[in-house]
């Protein structure tokens, strides 16, 4: 939604939809740089602003797109409305700032589906049971439009984005980057969990829970959804030939959070990272050392950069960890191997590392699940560590 042209260049996808006879209803996320904008005026009022307020700033720049594409629609010949978060309404939990859906009533748009209206409706934003208005998280239209999808039982959610799908990795930094046709909900939800910025992990876990079939594709092609040019992000079972690996990811979002010499007894993790979690800090990678004296351990994890420092002082100020030392870096980064085959494979651990070892770069800490390992290194090695995994795992497009 960069300008008013590139609303019309959606409105363009709209009709042609229409015309394929299709009932579509729309979500819009903001012009680009418009929700940057209205957070940066909100901190230069108060950085630490009232979150109710910052939302009723920030939810602005969703009215303005949702207004123009009606007008675009309605020069287009469609019949067409806006709808705010609250006129749908998009009923939200209170916490704001990364608000949480809880309930969609579907009269309104199914009365304006029935009528032969497309409505328009705004992203990212809804209203709390007291009539606040929230907005779910940056990024947030993304989960808008899988929530309505389900809401209205729709055969399938198109993604407009800036990318044309989901990539084996991120083809700005490694151009033999293959476009993927199809991936599992678990592949995409690591994927986008571990820095794949194609959609919003919520709007994946969503529509893994909903069954609905989505699709991402490119705002810049001239294609429309129905000619499935994207991505579909589909069931395990909808996948006949399931890759080992599917994937590489990077993220440079996480610091390094170290404390050192912390005592060695039972609760000292669970009095670490309940204060963590209350603080809504969302914890990933933990490596807790053997203790070689059987009193004291060292404990590493990472939590996304921009809550560094509050984990900083949160840590301080506990009792328990009172003269340990706390060591924060922020230099690293987490680059993982995603693939939905792993679940019933071996190997796959083994050879990540073996090519890290061949090209010289650190392991500073591991995690796996079913379907992914990652690996902290420094920073400095993203680009080197992504290009050999990516190439080692046979993700490499095949020279034309
Ligand atoms: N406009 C909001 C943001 O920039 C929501 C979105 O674009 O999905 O985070
Ligand atoms: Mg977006």
């Amino acid at each position: 939604m960069a300008d008013p042209a590139r609303i019309e260049d959606a409105a363009d996808k709209v009709l042609g939809e229409v015309k394929r006879g299709n009932q579509v209803a729309v979500v819009v996320s903001a012009m680009a740089g418009v929700t940057n904008q209205l957070v940066d005026y909100c901190q230069q009022i108060d950085a630490g602003c009232d979150p109710s307020e910052y939302d009723a700033v920030v939810a602005s720049g969703e009215q303005v797109t949702t207004g123009l594409m009606a007008l675009a629609l309605h020069k287009r010949g469609l019949a067409s409305r806006s709808f705010m978060g609250w006129q749908v309404p998009m009923i939200c939990d209170d916490k704001h700032g990364r608000a949480r859906i809880n309930d969609i009533p579907p009269d309104n748009l199914d009365q304006c589906l029935n009528e032969n209206f497309v409505p328009v409706v705004a992203g990212f934003q809804g209203i709390t049971k007291t009539g606040r208005i929230t907005t779910l998280g940056r990024g947030g239209s993304d989960t808008t439009a899988v929530a309505l999808a389900a809401a209205l039982k729709a055969d399938r959610c198109d993604i407009y984005t800036d990318v044309d799908g989901v990539y084996t990795t991120d083809p700005r930094m490694v151009p033999q980057a293959r476009k993927l046709d199809k991936v599992t909900y678990e592949e995409m939800l690591e994927m986008a969990a571990l820095g794949a910025k194609v959609l919003h992990p919520r709007s994946v876990e969503l529509a893994m829970a909903w069954d609905v079939p989505l699709q991402v594709l490119s705002t810049f092609e001239p294609s429309v959804g129905s000619d499935l040019p994207g991505t579909m992000i589909v069931k395990e079972d909808d996948i006949v030939e399931k890759q080992i690996v599917n994937g590489v990811t990077y993220t440079r979002n996480e610091a390094k959070i170290t404390v050192l010499s912390v005592p060695d007894m039972p609760g000292i993790a669970a009095s670490i990272f309940a204060p963590i979690a209350e603080a809504g800090i969302n914890v990933d990678v933990i490596v807790q050392n053997v203790s070689p004296d059987g009193k004291t351990t060292d404990m590493t994890f990472t939590v996304p950069k921009i809550d560094a420092e509050r984990t900083r002082t949160l840590l301080q100020s506990l009792d328990i960890l009172k003269g340990c030392e706390i060591r924060v870096a922020t230099d690293i980064a987490k680059v993982s191997v995603v693939g939905i085959g792993m679940s019933s494979h071996t190997g796959v651990a083994r050879t990540m590392f073996t090519i890290l070892a061949n090209n010289k770069i650190n392991i500073l800490a591991i995690t796996t699940s079913e379907i992914k390992v990652s690996v902290l290194v420094e920073e400095k090695y993203t680009e080197l560590a992504v290009r050999e995994l990516h190439r080692a795992f046979g993700l490499d497009q095949e020279k034309p």
